[in-house]
Formats: C-alpha cells, sequence, structure tokens
C-alpha cells in the first residue's frame, strides 16, 4: 500500500520510535501519545482493520502485546495500561492499517472510563438475540 503511514514506517520509509520488531511485527511509540510509553503494536503486512486482519497475524500481536506491554509499564513506572483496536471511523480508526495501542496509566493521570448507560431489559435481551443469531 503506497499511501498507507504504516507501511512508510514499516519499510522504514519514514522514521519512528522503534521498541521492538520480528519477521511479523513492530512496534514503536505513538507520535501523540496518551501518556508517555503510549505503544502502537503494527503487523508487517497490511489489512485496514481488525475484521480484515488473519487469526494468525492477530494472535500473534496479541501474544507480543502481552510481553511489550510488560516491558513498556516497568520502564515507564505505569500502574496499569489499556490496549485498544479502534475499528472503523465510528469508534475513532484514524490509520487503516491494523494496529493495537498500549496506553500505559497511572493512578494519577486523570483519565476517566467511558461514561455507561443503562439499558431495560427488553433491549438488551433483543441485542443478545440479534448477537447469537449471527454466531
Ligand atoms: P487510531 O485512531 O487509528 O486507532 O490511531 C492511530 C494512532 O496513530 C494515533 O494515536 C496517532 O497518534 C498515531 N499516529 C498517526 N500517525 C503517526 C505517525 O506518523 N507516527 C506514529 N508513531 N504514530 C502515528
Ligand atoms: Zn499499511
Amino acid at each position: 500500500m503506497n499511501d498507507c503511514i504504516f507501511c512508510k514506517i514499516v519499510n522504514k520509509q519514514i522514521p519512528a520510535y522503534f521498541v521492538y520488531e520480528n519477521d511479523n511485527i513492530v512496534a514503536f511509540l505513538d507520535i501523540n501519545p496518551v501518556n508517555p510509553g503510549h505503544t502502537l503494536v503494527v503487523p508487517k503486512e497490511h489489512h485496514i482493520d481488525l475484521l480484515e486482519t488473519p487469526d494468525e497475524v492477530l494472535s500473534d500481536m496479541l501474544t507480543r502485546t502481552k510481553k511489550i506491554a510488560a516491558a513498556v509499564i516497568k520502564a515507564v513506572k505505569a500502574d496499569g495500561f489499556n490496549v485498544g483496536i479502534n475499528t472503523k471511523p465510528a469508534a475513532g480508526q484514524v490509520i487503516f492499517h491494523t494496529h493495537l495501542h498500549i496506553i500505559p496509566r497511572f493512578s494519577t493521570d486523570g483519565l476517566k472510563h467511558w461514561p455507561s448507560k443503562k439499558l431495560e431489559r427488553p433491549e438488551m435481551d433483543k441485542v443478545r438475540e440479534a448477537v447469537k443469531k449471527l454466531l
């Protein structure tokens, strides 16, 4: 993919703060970190999002994430971390080359979790049935 910025990073056409690389995956620091140590785990193959990414690539990413996240939180002395894969524009995806965020968290960082809703039982039932039918 010629115009994909993450392909260009993978191919070393543009620079990044790499923290890890193997045959299938790279990890580098996010250019606009939520917190210090915010790291992106990126397959070398171009796939546009989670749903388009082959299972074996995803399992490799997740296995590596476990190791990379442990190193990241130790390095920046974080108290925890969030892992996320934003998928589709409505969910905030802006780079259409699969990537996983490791976001170090500090008990003092002041970030809040997502707001929540209370749904009534009929709606919960309706959603559950619709999902179950598709699986
Ligand atoms: P998304 O919203 O698609 O899940 O996240 C894309 C992430 O990529 C953002 O957090 C953004 O800061 C990061 N990003 C975008 N362009 C670059 C870049 O050129 N280099 C690096 N290191 N990170 C980037
Ligand atoms: Zn790409």
